[in-house]
């Protein structure tokens, strides 16, 4: 039954014509079974590995269904990440390339919620969106569940493992009880029948078998950066996805040693490997590895030759591969078993040529990764933080604390600002206040889409408008073009840059100097 071309199912013409012009050929077997009972307007559950098209097996039929005419939401989609969220909006944009009138939105934390508002004035029918900002929507008033005739959970074992088993519950209880509930996953776990109990009709269980696959799922990314910048980005990406175990390849074993360095300076447990140690020295840092005493090892390729580094979460190629061979070796070294794995390759604007080459050498997509910004990382973190403090509320506190939040209580202290204060030591470094501190951005006197700042320093201290650029683009990492027009004066600046940094902007750029000069940053008065 597998196989069956897209040719052949009853979907509109529309639909035929854009899957065709997305390169879909034959269905895949998840693909082929739910779409139809979908399209009957069924509450399914779909079960097949990650890469089995999990995306169009509920994006075809939820395109199909939408009535273009009708200008309120009809479908929401769950989805554990923003990138996820983007990426199925992509997919589903592509869909519904000629079924005019639908509109598609994603919603996620780390934007800023204003331009989520201007975009809901389009009337999207479908919005897709992680959870937690879904449920912000749902509490403003600005995303109405009550037209809504079907919701997918996507990756909803991925969902659930994040804590997002509230938010999913919050948004569920508010859809009316006349729809179709659908859940797409890789895995099942107990957990999850839990919420197709509550929550879907007589679902119709699709699973696919397991396939053994030729070769391991690794999705490969490669971020554009410069060379200086390297280590912050590596820093960002490992902070915002908090790989158990990654590793690090340079070409040289003078970086080795660089990136070792740099990496143990923010705090970083890591060590290098590199041709010129002693065997000794060299079965030290690989019983440490082994030892689960390392997030990070360093290594040249020779270095990692003959060694068994295998099953790391993350592999980057900090300096490109010199050799288009060294790539797929390298990048072989992730993907725990069952689990699909990741690399990064930074890639200097030199470098552009090579990736394309490398993608044709080894027959894969690597997908551009922007360089996560601050506000991704802390809202990350913040995520953790909220569920660590859920988990410990849940399994019982201990009550010897318990006289000590009274004391301050009765000293007036309330008892938010005691929170704060705990979650400011418990941090550790992470800007925190972020949770909390709103800055008000709204009124600078910027175009559209940017804000404007104040920057306490000017001429008089010897700076120009190249001083602001290159910090913000080393501090920032606010690509230089994005950032609109500059203006120094005597004794301050102003700079333009694109809403969703200025918050970032505005905490980084408070703790730096300019040219030896410690410098404030506020959001600009509109003149
Ligand atoms: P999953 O959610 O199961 O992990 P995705 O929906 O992300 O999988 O799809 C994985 C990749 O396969 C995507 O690049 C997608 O465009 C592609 N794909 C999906 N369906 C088909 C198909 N029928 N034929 C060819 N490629 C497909
Ligand atoms: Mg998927």
């Amino acid at each position: 039954m597998e196989g069956l071309e897209f040719e052949n199912f009853e979907i509109s013409e529309e639909l035929k014509k854009a899957i065709k012009d997305m390169g879909f050929k034959k269905a895949s077997f998840i693909q082929q079974e739910t779409i139809p009972l979908i399209l009957q307007g069924k509450d399914v559950i779909g079960q097949s590995q990650t890469g089995t098209g999990k995306t169009a097996a509920f994006g075809i039929p939820i395109v199909e269904m939408i009535k273009e005419t009708d200008k309120e939401v009809q479908s929401i989609v769950l989805s554990p990440t923003r990138e996820l969220a983007i990426q199925i909006a992509e997919e589903l944009r592509k869909l519904s390339k000629y079924k005019k009138g639908v509109n598609i939105l994603a919603v996620y934390g780390g934007q800023p919620i204003e331009k989520q508002l201007r975009e809901l004035k389009n009337d999207p029918q479908i919005v897709i969106g992680t959870p937690g900002r879904l449920k912000d929507h749902v509490i403003r008033g600005t995303i109405s569940l009550d037209s809504i005739k079907t919701v997918v959970l996507d990756e909803a074992d991925e969902m659930l493992d994040m804590g997002f088993r509230d938010e999913i519950e919050f948004i569920l209880r508010r859809i009316p009880k006349i729809r179709q509930t659908i859940l797409f996953s890789a895995t099942m776990p107990r957990s999850m029948f839990n919420i197709t109990k509550r929550y879907q009709k007589d679902p119709v269980y699709v699973k696919a078998v397991k396939k053994e696959l030729t070769v391991k799922k690794i999705d490969q990314y490669y971020v554009e950066t410069r060379e200086e910048q390297k280590c912050e980005v590596l820093a960002r990406l490992l902070d915002m996805y908090n790989p158990r175990l990654s590793l690090v390849f340079v070409n040289t074993k003078r970086k080795v040693e660089e990136v070792v360095l740099s990496l143990r300076l923010r705090g970083y447990l890591v060590d290098g490997l590199q041709g010129d140690m002693s065997q000794v020295q060299r079965d030290v840092v690989m019983q440490r590895f082994r030892d689960s005493k390392m997030d990070v090892l360093v290594a040249t390729d020779v270095a990692a030759r003959g060694i068994d580094v295998s099953n790391v979460d993350v592999v980057f190629n900090y300096d490109i591969p010199q050799d288009l061979e060294y790539y797929v070796h390298r990048i072989g070294r992730t993907g725990r078993a069952g689990r699909a794995g990741r690399s990064f390759t930074f890639a200097t604007y030199k470098d552009s040529r090579k990736i394309k080459e490398i993608e044709s050498y080894s027959n894969a997509k690597i997908i551009q990764h922007k360089i996560p910004a601050m506000f991704d990382i802390e809202d990350m973190k913040s995520n953790k933080l909220l569920n660590n403090i859920k988990e410990v509320i849940k399994d019982g506190n201990d009550n010897k604390y318990e006289s000590v939040v009274d004391q301050l209580i009765q000293q007036d202290y309330k008892a938010i600002d005691i929170a704060k204060a705990l979650i400011n030591m418990y941090g550790g470094g992470t800007n925190t206040s972020n949770l909390f501190d709103d800055l008000d951005l709204s009124n600078t006197g910027a175009r559209d889409g940017m804000v404007r700042l104040f920057i306490n320093i000017g001429k008089e201290k010897g700076i120009g408008p190249k001083d602001i650029i290159s910090t913000a683009s080393r501090e920032v990492g606010i690509d230089n073009k994005a950032i609109g027009s500059i203006r120094v004066y005597d004794n301050f600046s102003f700079v333009e840059v694109p809403e969703e940094y200025a918050q970032e902007f505005v905490f980084i750029m408070r703790n730096r100097e300019i040219r030896g000069n410690k410098i404030n940053v506020e959001p600009a008065k509109r003149k």
